[in-house]
């Protein structure tokens, strides 16, 4: 049976129906850099990126090398003896993340990033509530689930960790007005993906620090998605110019090749395992093959400037998707993001879709927010050239054309 049918008979039927419905009912074969193509030959532009994961598009021959060398090596851990590249990359983490970050809690995923940070500020604090954001996304094991307030996935599984308030995104007196005596920690994205590709207001994000700061709640910034310099900056929460308490990441993290997701706090909230030092614990997390893969990743955003080379393409795309944002005015609402993490939010959800559907049919990949289906998503690799970006705009192009012309008569 053909790959694709075993998928819909063994995996996931609706995610098939929905792929079919967008024209991808194909099988992928290979990848290289922001290049990826199918069994049948035909060849993508990877505009999604893995969601954020993919900054060093795919295969980075550094990041594939280390990992190489790793697999040669030992690509797991005993865990009763300490791995070089997982107590190197916890050095690195702390290097590299905002002031006062220097303890590290490794797992596979993003979800698991979130688990940890949310397990330390209860267990630090004593405490029990969290406060998360409308249109927030912090992943789907059941305790990030239940930060992540989509009535499609949460109702079906209630009931969900007590404890969790949520409040209006990019509303810093609402989120103070939440705070009660029993609240351990506040987690925000700095800029919210899956919700839509939001950005907050201006200060914000330091408004929120200043907040917890005084309140003595954590928090928790959450840049599995805006990390690595995805933003134009390092991390999002480098725009303004804020040190959280705990920091979590993933996607990019391992480099496009190898999961990870790590929660990185103050030293004081880890203080917790020296009472109980398995407390929390992951028997694949920080495994040294992605330790391996995350260091040489790390490496090359910074050696390659990664966030300033997403500032500039990101300049570069946002204008040209501004300037099809008023050539189709009856299609597209609104443009936004900050570097590489864009957004086009167009006047409905299946006109949103179909233009994902004109899309792929012209070799360029997208998706929507899953928590926001009327915006679509562009998060190509940061390493991303200029002819890339014309090629993807001008299928655009093309795209919205067809998508007018399907939805001619029905949309105003
Ligand atoms: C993707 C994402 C997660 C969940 O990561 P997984 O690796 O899919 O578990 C958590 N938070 C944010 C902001 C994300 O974008």
């Amino acid at each position: 049976m053909d790959p694709f049918a075993l998928f819909e008979k063994h995996i996931n039927p609706g995610l098939a129906g929905l792929l079919r419905f967008t024209g991808l009912d194909r099988v992928e074969s290979h990848a290289e850099g922001v290049y990826v193509w199918d069994t049948t030959g035909k060849r993508y532009l990877d505009f999604l990126g893995l969601y954020g994961t993919l900054n060093l598009g795919h295969r980075h021959p550094k990041v594939v090398e280390a990992v190489k060398r790793q697999l040669d090596r030992m690509p797991m851990s005993v865990r009763v003896l300490v791995s070089e590249p997982t107590a190197r990359l916890a050095e690195k983490l702390a290097e590299i993340t905002p002031e006062g970050l220097e303890m590290v809690f490794f797992g596979n995923s993003g979800a698991e990033a979130v688990e940890a940070a949310f397990k330390l500020a209860r267990i630090y604090t004593g405490k029990p509530e969290v406060i998360t954001t409308q249109g927030g996304f912090h992943g789907k094991t059941l305790g990030a689930l239940s930060l992540t307030p989509k009535p499609e996935y949460q109702d079906p599984v209630r009931p969900l960790v007590p404890g969790v308030k949520v409040v209006p995104y990019g509303d810093a007196r609402a989120l103070e007005e939440a705070i009660t005596s029993e609240t351990a920690a506040v987690i925000v994205e700095p800029i919210q993906g899956e919700g839509g590709i939001r950005v907050p207001p201006e200060g914000y994000l330091r408004e929120v620090r200043r907040i917890t700061r005084e309140r003595g709640v954590l928090m928790i910034a959450d840049e599995v998605q805006t990390g690595l310099g995805r933003t134009g900056r390092l991390w999002g929460v480098d725009w303004e110019e804020v040190a959280p308490d705990l920091l979590t990441s993933a996607k990019a993290l391992g480099g496009g090749v190898m999961p990870i997701g790590v929660a990185v706090g103050r030293r004081e909230i880890f203080e917790v395992f020296k009472r109980n030092p398995l407390v929390h614990s992951s028997t694949f997390g920080g495994n040294p093959l992605a330790a391996a893969a995350a260091l040489a990743a790390i490496q090359v955003t910074l050696e390659e400037d990664l966030p300033a080379r997403a500032l500039y393409m990101g300049r570069l795309l946002m204008e040209g998707l501004q300037a099809l944002a008023r050539a189709y005015p009856d299609l597209i609402q609104e443009v936004r993001g900050r570097g590489l993490m864009l957004g086009l939010e167009f006047v409905d959800a299946d006109v949103g879709a179909l233009c994902v559907a004109e899309l792929a049919e012209r070799g360029v990949l997208t998706a929507f927010g899953l928590n926001n289906p009327k915006v679509v998503r562009l998060e190509p690799p940061l390493i991303v050239e200029e002819e890339h970006i014309n090629q993807a705009l001008e299928a655009l192009e093309g795209a919205l054309q067809a998508t007018r012309k399907a939805f001619e008569g029905i949309l105003g």
